[in-house]
């Protein structure tokens, strides 16, 4: 879980056993080729949402998918190549709310280096009312803040990045906000 590496075995060029080496010039081990010495990075990913809001309430799914099946999140997703994350988030949204939204501004940033991502949240409008649930979705609904399922949200990130919307509502002005978020230490 807290591996510097997700396991590569093989050369993606060559087929050739790959390993750990500093390549020359870098300062890092990377997953190096014994046959062709290619060099496969690995880097973050970028996880992508929205927090969508529709007369005072917020769109929640809950997850139909492992980790956390049953759990509430923002719609959210990896981002895919050659789209920009606000397009990113506004797919994700689509694809587990079936909700067209039109999407407003960056409004959370976090850190969650252990697992190597980084999660973004933008704030939307959700356009015509109308939502569902996606094939990643249970079911979707919205939420006043007193309806929130607090002990029942499906990752840290998506619970700040509520809580920050709901408190920056409150005070009629919304900015931007970043975590960076440790990992658990482990129970008992
Ligand atoms: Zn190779």
């Amino acid at each position: 879980m807290s591996g510097f590496h997700t396991p590569i075995k093989f050369c993606s060029h060559c087929g050739a056993p790959v390993a750990l080496a500093v390549p020359p010039g870098d300062n890092l081990p990377r997953h190096v080729c014994t046959r062709c010495a290619a060099v496969h990075y690995q880097n973050p990913r970028m996880v992508v949402g929205c927090i969508v809001e529709w007369e005072s309430r917020v769109l929640l799914c809950r997850r139909a998918i492992e980790p956390r099946y049953g759990r509430w999140t923002l719609p959210a997703g990896f981002m895919e190549n050659d789209e920009t994350t606000a397009a990113a988030a506004a797919r994700e949204t689509r694809e587990e709310a079936c909700a067209e939204v039109e999407v407003e501004r960056l409004f959370a940033l976090v850190n969650i280096p252990h697992i190597h991502q980084v999660h973004l949240f933008y704030t939307a409008r959700l356009l015509g009312g109308s939502f569902g649930a996606g094939s990643e979705s249970l079911e979707s609904r919205l939420f006043a803040e007193d309806e929130i399922p607090w002990p029942e949200m499906a990752f840290r990130s998506v619970s700040f990045a509520l809580s920050a919307w709901f408190d920056d509502r409150r005070q009629g002005s919304f900015g931007l906000h970043t975590a960076d978020l440790p990992p658990l230490s482990p129970p008992g």
